[in-house]
């Protein structure tokens, strides 16, 4: 890195990492003043565990953040959360004996620490940085809207992930470009009878391409599993039993087989619908088979067909997760048949490391610093360059400052993420060289361990705040 992007880098960042480390170094003291905070008031939620409907149940609250004793990371509930700008910090052993209702607690989300009943003297400090912080991050989202160019002029897209209609209003102020990942399976949470009803789910999403205006909306098709039966109008136990592994069971696009007639085909119909009024594609979740497709593509054409006049004009692209290590080893196989991919870091990492993304015992183990998934996902984008299909990255490590600049490094120009992230994000690329971050990505999949590699992107890149 030459002297001067380094010192141009450090100026840039040090004053976030500054923000950061010094709320960080706030929380870290302990103190033990208690303060009654009346209902009213913002709040800070300590539960045992975060689920999806009790994310959904705060979204007219006025929460600020969320601490949870169990619960991983990447699990739907705390992305979800996250996207609605509510920070969460999972993993926090014994926490719900520690805080009583009324208590003062302090939390940052991106270094995770919270603090519990400051002092009124480190209170006041703690809401000062709080403005700073606040101000900074309104500065970087006015330039949000330009594209995200690196300092030798490539241009990296943009694009978000969303979970809830609701999120719609700002995506545009976001910055995004598109939609890259449009988590459907949440449109069932509130109302699961939506399910198996195409006009339902047909007014949402024409009103997601409409609202887009041209822009490109990815519908990823339903991803959950038996372990979210209550999304669904066919909740019935009968239909759903019970797994014990239910990240390795029937879930995505699995569902084709037993509720090809009850989920796929009326999402399929609404979506096909959906996109005579814009730019839509269509995505497949935990895709591991190449059969899989085949039948996709089958029923994508039958759909078509008996939709008549209905139907777009011309059927809309198709692309596949990669988030399975088969759909990786198998990318050239896959190639035939879809239009694009999109790599899912979250199940990706779950699924090479065998470690369960949802759960806090084996949290320690799951990261996508590990030089086993990182060099998956470089074969991933070697391979699309090589035959010119296009490639995003959708997981929650495209969000991540340091990973982002791994899979530029490895060649990546599309990222999606967390709409929340998207000014920061572009900031960063802002100040990179893909050049230089070609010669930092071709070192770490040298390391042997996520975390040496993570030590050493963290230490050449000089990011603040995570
Ligand atoms: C992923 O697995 O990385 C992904 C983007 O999908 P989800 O988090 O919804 O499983
Ligand atoms: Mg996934």
């Amino acid at each position: 890195m030459t002297d001067e992007l380094s010192s141009k880098m450090k100026n840039t960042f040090e004053d976030i990492k500054d923000v950061g480390n010094l709320i960080c170094s706030y929380l870290d003291e302990e103190e033990t003043y208690i303060t009654d905070i009346p209902e009213e008031k913002p709040f800070i939620l300590i539960t045992d565990i975060l689920t999806p409907s009790l994310v959904s149940f705060l979204v007219n609250s006025d929460v600020k953040g969320v601490v949870t004793e169990l619960g991983g990371k990447t699990s739907h509930a705390v992305i979800l959360s996250e996207s609605l700008g509510v920070p969460v910090i999972v993993d926090t052993p014994d926490i719900t004996d520690q805080v009583k209702t009324g208590d003062v607690v302090g939390m940052d989300g991106d270094c995770g620490k919270i603090v519990i009943n400051p002092t009124k003297l480190r209170l006041k400090a703690l809401k000062r940085l709080q403005k700073w912080h606040k101000r900074f991050y309104n500065r970087l989202h006015r330039e949000a809207k330009k594209y995200a160019k690196t300092i030798d002029n490539v241009k990296i897209n943009i694009w978000a992930n969303i979970e809830l209609i609701s999120e719609l209003n700002y995506i545009i102020d976001s910055g995004a470009e598109g939609i890259g990942l449009y988590r459907t399976e949440f449109i069932f949470l509130d109302n699961p009878d939506r399910s198996s009803d195409v006009e339902q789910q047909y007014d949402i999403y024409r009103s997601v391409v409409t609202e887009m205006s041209g822009r490109p909306v990815i519908f990823r098709m339903v991803d959950i599993g038996v372990d979210k039966v209550p999304y669904f109008s066919d909740g019935k136990a009968e239909t759903w039993t019970e797994e014990a592994n239910p990240a390795l069971g029937y879930r995505g696009i699995r569902l084709i087989n037993g509720h090809r007639n009850e989920i796929i085909i009326p999402q399929l119909k609404a979506i096909l619908k959906a996109s005579a009024y814009g730019h839509v594609k269509i995505m497949l979740p935990m895709v591991s088979l190449i059969e899989e497709v085949v039948e996709f593509i089958r029923l994508l054409e039958i759909s078509m067909k008996n939709l008549g006049r209905e139907a777009p004009s011309r059927r809309p692209s198709l692309g596949i997760m990669l988030e399975t290590p088969s759909s990786i080893l198998l990318i050239d196989k896959f190639a035939k048949y879809v239009d694009f991919f999109s790599i899912g870091t979250n199940d990706l990492t779950q699924y090479v490391l065998a470690v369960d993304r949802n759960n806090a015992r084996v949290a320690y183990m799951w990261d996508h610093f590990h030089p086993a998934v990182l060099s998956l996902v470089k074969q991933a984008l070697d391979y699309s360059k090589k035959i010119d299909i296009p490639i995003g990255i959708c997981g929650e490590a495209a969000g991540d400052p340091f990973a982002a600049a791994i899979f530029i490094g490895f060649g990546a120009n599309t990222l999606s993420l967390s709409p929340g992230r998207i000014a920061e994000m572009k900031h960063f690329i802002r100040q990179w060289d893909t050049e230089e971050l070609k010669v930092l990505a071709d070192e770490v999949l040298n390391f042997e361990t996520a975390e040496q590699v993570r030590k050493f992107i963290k230490g050449k890149l000089k990011v603040g705040i995570l």
